[in-house]
């Protein structure tokens, strides 16, 4: 994603109520003491500006959702939404994604979504890739049993290789596709911003799922 630099939008987050501030504190206790109730977690990773998770929260109130971005410049248009919308179940999260389980405690999440995650092309980065059997095994830190990854991208050579890293981590493959949009899988599919744009161009979209049993 080309980044511009907004302005303002750091100090921003340092004081905007939908940003879970010093996010480590809540650790164990994130749906109590953020959420105010108990209803299971579902995080978008890379969630850029939020289209996707905005819609998923608005559709579903009885889960809570949190939204994880790196770059303040993206984050605060997913900020401007949420404060139009002021949904109670949608918080996000100014964070990297190697640090998710200083963040929640193990089983703490009930679900798990990566949209158009950069793909790194480089083999030399391939370790940075979301899919890639490190943060795999971070995930597998907080989710709890039976808690699903979801994965989709326009990327072919990403998709092929996150399919190797999935099966290369023990991990269960529960549906795939390469064209999700014509597939079985279609109905109830949530556009995200990337989707939108690449599926326009005419790209399919791919699309896993995959869980690790405890
Ligand atoms: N998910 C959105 C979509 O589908 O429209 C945005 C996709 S964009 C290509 C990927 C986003 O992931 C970028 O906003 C990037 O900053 C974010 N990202 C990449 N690596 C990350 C990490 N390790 N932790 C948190 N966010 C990350």
């Amino acid at each position: 994603m080309r980044l511009r630099n907004v302005r303002g939008a750091r100090e921003e987050m340092l004081v905007n109520p939908y940003v879970i501030q010093e996010p480590q504190q809540y650790k164990g206790h994130v749906a109590v003491q953020i959420f105010g109730n108990n209803n299971p977690i579902f995080i978008e990773v890379g969630m850029g500006k939020g289209q996707f998770i905005t819609s998923l929260a608005a559709l579903h109130p009885e889960i809570n959702y949190i939204g994880i971005e790196k770059y303040s410049s993206v984050l605060i248009r997913a900020i401007e939404k949420q404060e139009e919308l002021q949904l109670p179940n949608l918080k996000f999260l100014r964070f990297d994604a190697e640090y998710l389980p200083d963040i929640f405690a193990p089983g703490e999440i009930a679900h798990i979504y990566l949209n158009f995650s950069d793909p790194w092309p480089k083999d030399r980065h391939a370790k940075r890739r979301l899919t890639s059997s490190r943060f795999l095994g971070l995930y597998d830190q907080i989710l709890a049993d039976g808690g699903i990854v979801e994965f989709k991208t326009d990327n072919q050579p990403l998709f092929d290789f996150s399919l190797e890293s999935v099966k290369e981590s023990g991990w269960t493959l529960l549906m795939q596709t390469r064209d999700l949009h014509h597939s079985e899988f279609a109905e109830g599919n949530v556009m995200t911003e990337y989707e939108a744009k690449f599926s326009a161009m005419g790209n399919p979209i791919y699309k896993l799922e995959a869980v690790h049993d405890k």
